[in-house]
Formats: structure tokens, C-alpha cells, sequence
């Protein structure tokens, strides 16, 4: 055998839900609730990331993990509704997925950039660039089902 160094531990760049710093976490360590080196508070916390114009870029485009987004506004019913289904998808998706909230009464800049049409309206981002989008409501059991099917 060659010399080869041994092999570096993947580790992927997450960034907080709360300041947005990027982190370098090991794979492994995703599930052990790891915290931001910059603000010490969860990177992971069970809930869906509110995000407006400002960090919805940096989140979906430095994130190494797939990136799951509601697009909705706060007069739709079906989105109300489907709050606390995507609320318990997010529970289950990460830390394998950032799940994240856009309202597009407050985003009309993002509802625009990326022609949203109908609310709720679930997309899935990897490495800054959509690679699946669904329009209308759907409980958690369907959301999760969903996410997992379009991260390949
Ligand atoms: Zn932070």
C-alpha cells in the first residue's frame, strides 16, 4: 500500500439559524446537537427557520445540507393549516435537512425571483440551486415523504 493519509472525517458547512455564521460540522456529529461557534446556540432546534430576504441567500446557497422551504403568507388558509404539519416535519427532517419558512407578503422579492404562483408552495433547495417544487398543502407524514424523495 501507498502512504495515503488517513481519511479526513467528512464534515459539512451548516449555517446557524440564528446568526447565520457558517459552521464546519462533522456528518457524524449532525445528530448530536451541535452549536454555532459563533453564538453558541443550537444549529438544530426542531422548528422551521423563519427567513426573509436579507438571509434566505446565504442559508440555501452555504448550506451543504438540502434546504427545505414553505412558501406562504399569513392570509392563505391552507398554509395556516399546514403550519403545524410542516412544524412536525421539521422535527423529523433534521439534521439531514435546514427547514425554513418564507412569507411571501413580507419576501415579495423571492416570491418573484422564484415566480411563486400558489401558496403553499414546498420547495427543495440543494446547494443554492431548486430541485423540486410542489405546490399545495400537505400533512407532515407527505411532507417528510416528499423531501426524502427529491433529495437524490
Ligand atoms: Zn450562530
Amino acid at each position: 500500500m501507498s502512504n495515503t493519509s488517513p481519511a479526513q472525517p467528512e464534515s459539512l458547512h451548516i449555517v446557524c439559524p440564528h446568526c447565520d455564521a457558517v459552521n464546519r460540522v462533522p456528518a457524524a456529529r449532525l445528530a448530536a446537537e451541535p452549536v454555532c461557534g459563533k453564538c453558541q446556540k443550537a444549529l438544530f432546534t426542531g422548528a422551521p427557520v423563519d427567513l426573509g430576504s436579507a438571509r434566505f441567500l446565504k442559508q440555501i446557497e452555504r448550506s451543504d445540507i438540502p434546504v427545505l422551504v414553505d412558501f406562504w403568507a399569513p392570509w392563505c388558509g391552507p398554509c395556516r393549516t399546514m403550519a403545524p404539519f410542516y412544524a412536525q416535519a421539521a422535527q423529523r427532517l433534521e439534521p439531514q435537512f435546514r427547514v425554513v419558512k418564507v412569507d411571501t407578503e413580507q419576501a415579495q422579492d423571492l416570491a418573484a425571483r422564484y415566480a411563486i404562483r400558489s401558496i403553499p408552495t414546498l420547495a427543495l433547495f440543494k446547494g443554492g440551486r431548486e430541485v423540486a417544487r410542489q405546490p399545495g398543502a400537505m400533512d407532515a407524514q407527505n411532507i417528510v415523504a416528499w423531501a426524502m424523495q427529491n433529495n437524490r
